[in-house]
């Protein structure tokens, strides 16, 4: 049977991509129709259209985070997570004064903004003033815009990181299936986690929301799939792409579940990443004028390549050639630090052959105030 694109001719595809430009809704059965795609032509018709709408709104422009990974303590326990509480691993905390010279080399790197992430480390979360220094640190010396992702934080923390300035709060849902959400994100609320979503942008910050695919290949360490009622990664994708929508974020992402030494769902079977492409392309569609990253931690720089060919526009996990930080997936664990070729100078050579562009600090600032009056 022809499939969604197959069956278009010239003047349909056209049509389509118009429409998507114009932010016609699409319907679940076409996203389940698009997700469904094998056929390879097919495929690059679909990324194709998502490079064009991308095009549309956003040119040849690219833009670039760093990635400074503070605090690799976390109280939680999410199941597929490296750093969940009770992974026996060495982790690390960095000092104020640690991260003023982190600030100093990053600030000529090329970089848009800086992304501040940590796990839901309590030295932060018990003493707000800890991480507000943070975003003040990072502002000041590098004098770039910061994104934060400190996890779930109540409405006054969430109110003084506005009034510090950051410019970013990213916290990923993972999934709006509640059901596998439970599994994902063990003993936390799924309604406190859009909640503190919604109060940054009441409180004027953009906001980042994240899907995870692969979860019909997830299972337990008992080999028990993790939650076989959903297990169907296109109907997962369809209520999590609908689950994002409701509040008009600023920045969506999809990346596939890795599989982490050490948690319960390590001896899950990687999935490809071509349902990740799929969906790329897919929220590019649903998201037209929004930023959607292409991320280095999961293939690195041919993995970001892949990414930005399927509608992505932003290139995060970008760490310096020398630094010593984690990224959260670590597709390059066990490569020595000079060879991760994560940093701003090879994804800028990258861009470039592929001719694209590092967008104006001017042009990312602008989109990120857009919906401020003053
Ligand atoms: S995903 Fe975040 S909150 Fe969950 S265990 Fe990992 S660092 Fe902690």
């Amino acid at each position: 049977m022809a499939d969604f694109f197959s069956r278009m001719d010239d003047a349909k595809y056209n049509q389509f991509i118009d429409d998507i430009i114009s932010k016609k809704p699409l319907t679940d059965d076409m996203i389940r129709e698009m997700l469904s795609i094998t056929d390879r032509d097919s495929l690059k018709k679909m990324s194709d259209a998502a490079v064009f709408v991308k095009n549309q709104y956003f040119g040849n422009s690219i833009y670039l985070y760093s990635f400074v990974y503070f605090s690799t303590y976390c109280k939680n326990q999410c199941s597929f997570c490296y750093y969940n509480s009770k992974n026996k691993i060495d982790r690390y905390r960095v000092t104020p004064e640690e991260l003023r010279r982190m600030c100093e080399e990053l600030k000529d790197e090329g970089v848009h903004m800086i992304d501040l992430t940590m796990g839901e480390d309590p030295h932060f979360h018990d003493a707000p003033e800890k991480l507000l220094e943070f975003v003040r640190t990072a502002k000041e010396i590098t004098g770039l815009p910061v994104m934060v992702s400190p996890g779930v934080v109540d409405n006054d923390f969430i109110k003084a990181l506005a009034a510090e300035g950051a410019d970013f709060f990213a916290l990923y849902q993972e999934t709006y299936q509640k059901e596998l959400y439970g599994k994902l994100r063990i003993g936390q609320s799924f309604e406190e986690r859009i909640q503190a979503r919604s109060s940054a942008k009441v409180a004027g910050i953009c906001i980042e929301d994240g899907i995870l695919t692969g979860f019909s290949k997830m299972k337990l360490s008992s080999g028990e799939p993790i939650n076989p009622s959903v297990s169907d990664d296109i109907e997962s994708a369809i209520v999590s792409i609908r689950g994002m929508q409701e509040a008009d974020p600023d920045q969506v992402r999809v990346m596939t579940f890795e599989p982490q030494p050490g948690t319960p769902l390590a001896e899950t079977a990687q999935a490809s990443d071509l349902m990740e492409l799929k969906v790329i392309s897919i929220l590019r569609f649903v998201f037209p004028d929004r930023l959607i990253p292409a991320s280095l931690d999961v293939a690195g720089i041919p993995g970001m390549v892949d990414r930005l060919n399927a509608g992505a526009n932003v290139v995060t996990s970008i760490i310096s050639a020398d630094s010593k930080l984690e990224g959260v997936v670590n597709f390059d664990r066990d490569v020595s630090l000079n060879e991760r070729k994560r940093d701003a100078k090879s994804v800028i050579e990258k861009l470039h052959e592929m001719g694209l562009e590092r967008g104006s600090q001017e042009s990312f600032e602008s989109y990120l105030n857009r919906n401020k009056t003053i």
